[in-house]
């Protein structure tokens, strides 16, 4: 049938017609939602590979060399087909004449048709959303763009200028008196970052928090040039992590090592004062013999001071249990807000008293809904001050970590600090709270986990969604969702015995297919 040239050039037209569909245009989808190189098919040998090319690459590249890789082999299968039956149809015709150039030349026609075709169509299916209900990248992007999601508050009220840290105070056994406010870099990047992490030094917060991946690493290397010249004054914390995700349990003890010094090479500084288990959600994870030893051996080189550990598990009672008993943690770093759990309360008393461990609230904002509730416009204005002063007036919390990314929110937050909260705030975070009644999930709360047959992390998936929704990480709550093992897709088909689990009233199912239907293209 490939015997003729017409013939090959037809089937090889529409097999990278198809390839285009199937291979390129699901590459094409997978590579933006910033999934690591575990997700990819031998996608961390293609990560070395990628790394020997450029060894500072700060992205999971096996997702591009997969991409590229594919219209290749597109392009040489085509080549090769269209070459050869050119050749033979040449050969039938005038045996004397080798008609090595025209099979040649056809192919390599052949080969730039077929890559431009896969290409298109692959483009067509992961931007436009061919085949998939026109759900593409170019909708979501559309909506990462127009930014529907007010990320701070609109007005830079003039009676914030200024805005200074009031009070510090000890956390714990680390022996440091740290701003009641922390900066936390999640979002910030380049110059307009600097500038931020600049100002809010300059402003009295001497405690930083970073990590690798925060920004895929562009937080690191901006906080590293804000705090040239200051880094003795300051406390940084960043986690065991890498700018393409967590390190998990059984990482070589140099894996860890490795990582760390990664960090302090972006951040321009010989050590940090703490590196957290990040987002830790067992205590295999927590209590791995390898990062342990990886810490007391960059402890004895002077490179790392404490040890930390971070979660928002539906396990916390367990991980910061243990945790507390091992005696090994400096610090640890809770989902902490107004009207949260109860148990909360006591893992903090018991980590205080026990071990005198430095506690730093994070999720402040209770899922940073505010600007975006249509009936809290009038309170909004106030909310991010309210919930960080809520925060703050239990003196077992040691200090609120809060995601700056714009030199408003020095002011806007700083001007909370060292304030309590008056009984004008309190009715604001009640009115918040009924606002959001039945959307918010709960980050330790776990109760309706045993409800679903399938396993699902409820809790996770609805993180995710928050993380998109309300805190306009797009791309990362999309990231962190493809990277589940289990996902909110068989919902649809489910009886939902998870109805009325939920003790604060989410709809669990009809949330969990919003969710699926906002963080994937399916
Ligand atoms: S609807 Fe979803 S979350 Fe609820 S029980 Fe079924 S599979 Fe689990
Ligand atoms: S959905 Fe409700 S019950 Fe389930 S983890 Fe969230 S807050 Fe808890």
């Amino acid at each position: 049938m490939f015997s003729k040239p017409r013939n090959a050039i037809i089937a090889s037209l529409v097999f990278a017609a198809v390839a285009g569909y199937f291979v390129i245009g699901h590459y094409l989808y997978k590579l933006p939602v910033g999934l690591d190189s575990s997700a990819f098919l031998a996608g961390e040998a293609l990560q070395r590979l990628a790394l020997l090319v450029d060894p500072g690459l700060q992205h999971a590249a096996s997702g591009l060399v997969l991409l590229i890789l594919s219209l290749l082999i597109v392009g040489a299968i085509v080549f090769l087909v269209v070459r050869s039956a050119v050749r033979a149809r040449a050969a039938a015709v005038d045996p004397e004449r080798r008609g090595f150039l025209t099979g040649a030349g056809a192919g390599a026609g052949a080969a730039l048709g077929s890559i431009v075709i896969a290409g298109g169509i692959g483009a067509a299916r992961g931007l436009l959303g061919l085949g998939q209900g026109g759900r593409g990248w170019l909708e979501i992007s559309n909506k990462i763009n127009d930014d529907q999601i007010v990320k701070t508050h609109p007005v830079w009220q003039p009676e914030w200028k200024g805005a200074r840290v009031q009070s510090y105070r000890r956390f714990g056994r680390t022996g440091w008196n740290v701003s009641d406010i922390v900066l936390g870099t999640g979002r910030i990047r380049d110059e307009d970052g600097e500038e931020v992490a600049r100002m809010a030094i300059d402003r009295g917060v001497n405690y930083i928090d970073t990590s690798p991946d925060y920004s895929a690493a562009g937080s690191e290397q901006a906080v590293g040039r804000a705090i040239k010249g200051k880094r003795d004054q300051l406390f940084i914390a960043t986690k065991f992590c890498t700018p393409i995700g967590h390190l998990g349990r059984g990482t070589p003890v140099a894996g860890y090592k490795h990582a760390v010094e990664e960090s302090l090479r972006r951040l321009g500084t010989d050590y940090v004062d703490l590196c957290h288990v990040h987002s830790c959600d067992s205590v295999g994870r927590l209590m791995d013999p390898n990062v342990h030893e990886a810490f007391d051996q960059l402890k004895a080189e002077g490179k790392v001071r404490f040890l930390g550990v971070s979660s928002h598990t539906p396990n916390l009672v367990e991980v910061a249990n243990a945790a507390i008993d091992s005696g090994r943690f400096d610090v640890m770093m809770l989902a902490y807000h107004h009207g949260i759990w109860a148990p909360l309360a006591e893992i903090i008393s018991r980590a205080r008293s026990s071990q005198d461990m430095g506690i730093v609230a994070m999720k402040t904002l209770k899922g940073g809904k505010h600007q975006g509730l249509a009936d809290f416009h009038d309170q909004a204005d106030s909310y991010s001050q309210a919930a960080l002063k809520w925060v703050l007036s239990n003196p077992e919390v040691s200090c609120a970590v809060i995601s700056f990314f714009k030199p408003q929110h020095v002011d806007e937050y700083l001007f909370a600090s060292g304030k309590r909260p008056s009984a004008g705030d309190i009715g604001i975070l009640e009115e918040y709270d009924r606002q959001i009644l039945g959307s918010y999930c709960a980050p330790h709360c776990g109760v309706c986990l045993d409800s679903c047959p399938e396993t699902l992390p409820i809790h996770d998936v609805l993180r995710h969604r928050m993380y998109f929704e309300d805190y306009g990480w797009e791309k990362e709550g999309m990231g962190l969702y493809a990277q589940l093992e289990r996902n909110a897709a068989v919902c649809a088909s489910c009886s939902a015995p998870c109805l009325g689990t939920c003790p604060t009233g989410i709809p669990i199912q009809e949330r969990m297919i919003g969710a699926h239907r906002l963080l994937t293209l399916s």
